[in-house]
């Protein structure tokens, strides 16, 4: 309306705006990769969240998506992936196997991706349906929010 005006924090309008334009790097491995399938394509639609562009370049990517079992062979991939994104970056936990190993209970699979690189969401579930991949970004969403400018440059991975 003419005549209005609207104040906010710097923070706030950063972390509003981050939260809107995610741009994930899928990290594809196993099964799980049908059902985050399903919530990109059109019936769940991810784009409605903003978060509907794949960049598969690391460097274009802001949030990484780790879809899959994660075997001991491929944990350094994944982690050279982490390290080639920029600041600020954001990391999901896909499924049962990226959360803990999921069934995979032995001595070839990652224990939890936690173990590797940090993670800003757990989506539980073997595979996890697609509301439930709609509800980890929304709280993945709500956190960058939260963060405003304060975001991780402290927080490196090991
Ligand atoms: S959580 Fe289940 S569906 Fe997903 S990758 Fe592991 S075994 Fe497959």
């Amino acid at each position: 309306m003419p005549g209005s005006f609207l104040t906010t924090r710097l923070e706030a309008m950063l972390g509003w705006g981050r939260s809107y334009s995610l741009f994930q790097y899928p990290f594809i491995t196993a099964c799980c990769g049908m059902e985050y399938m399903s919530a990109a394509c059109a019936h769940f639609d991810m784009d409605r969240f903003g978060a509907g562009l794949t960049r598969f370049s690391p460097r274009q990517a802001d949030m990484l998506l780790v879809v899959g079992t994660i075997t001991h062979k491929l944990a350094p991939v994944l982690k050279t992936v982490y390290d080639q994104m920029v600041e600020p970056r954001w990391v999901v936990a896909f499924g049962a196997c990226t959360v803990s190993g999921g069934i995979y209970d032995n001595y070839a699979v990652v224990q939890g991706i936690d173990r590797i690189i940090p993670v800003d969401v757990y989506i539980p579930g073997c595979p996890p349906r697609p509301e439930t991949v709609l509800d980890g970004l929304i709280k993945l969403q709500e956190k960058i929010k939260r963060e405003g400018k304060d975001w991780r440059w402290k927080r490196t991975s090991s």
